[in-house]
């Protein structure tokens, strides 16, 4: 496994639109690892491939650190519910902004061994999902958030911080 470099606001392949994983092959499985360990490295939640330069429908996501949730060609089939909290990018170090997403949602997507599943996410994962979906499709968090982005102090910086319970 090997770290990759974490693409920041700027970079142009941020904004392209990812491609369908037409088959699973060793180096697409090296790219999920490599996801993998650059998202814990960095105390991520969820990593989507063009952060790590790949322009593929395929994202990474563990939001409790014990679930690793490999998504490939994801779509949203389900929302429900509405929650506003503060939200971060690993591709916007720093920075915060509110972003209202709905509270559950239901994604179908292939695993890593390209079979078919489906992924309920309510609250932190809801969030995670439809994050990190969105940067499949160029868009990143600030373009859909409530307000402005906020700096945070770096040491205290998490992708997601979820102020449901405050
Ligand atoms: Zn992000």
């Amino acid at each position: 496994m090997a770290l990759r470099q974490i693409r920041v606001d700027g970079d142009d392949i941020l904004r392209k639109k990812c491609k369908e994983v037409k088959e699973m092959t060793e180096r697409t499985r090296i790219l999920i690892d490599d996801m993998f360990e650059t998202m814990y490295e960095t105390n991520g939640v969820g990593l989507a491939a063009p952060q790590v330069g790949i322009l593929k429908r395929l994202v990474v996501i563990d939001v409790d650190y014990e679930t690793p949730l490999v998504l490939i060609n994801p779509v949203i089939i389900e929302r429900e519910g509405e929650q506003t909290g503060d939200e971060g990018c690993l591709s916007l170090p720093g920075k915060v902004a509110v972003v209202t997403r709905p509270s559950r949602v239901v994604c179908r997507c292939l695993n890593e061994e390209m079979e078919e599943i489906e992924i309920e996410g309510e609250g932190l994962l809801a969030r995670a999902i439809c994050h990190e979906l969105d940067h499949l499709d160029g868009i990143l968090y600030k373009d859909v958030a409530d307000g402005p982005l906020r700096d945070v102090d770096y040491d205290e910086e998490d992708e997601f911080e979820d102020l449901e319970d405050e």
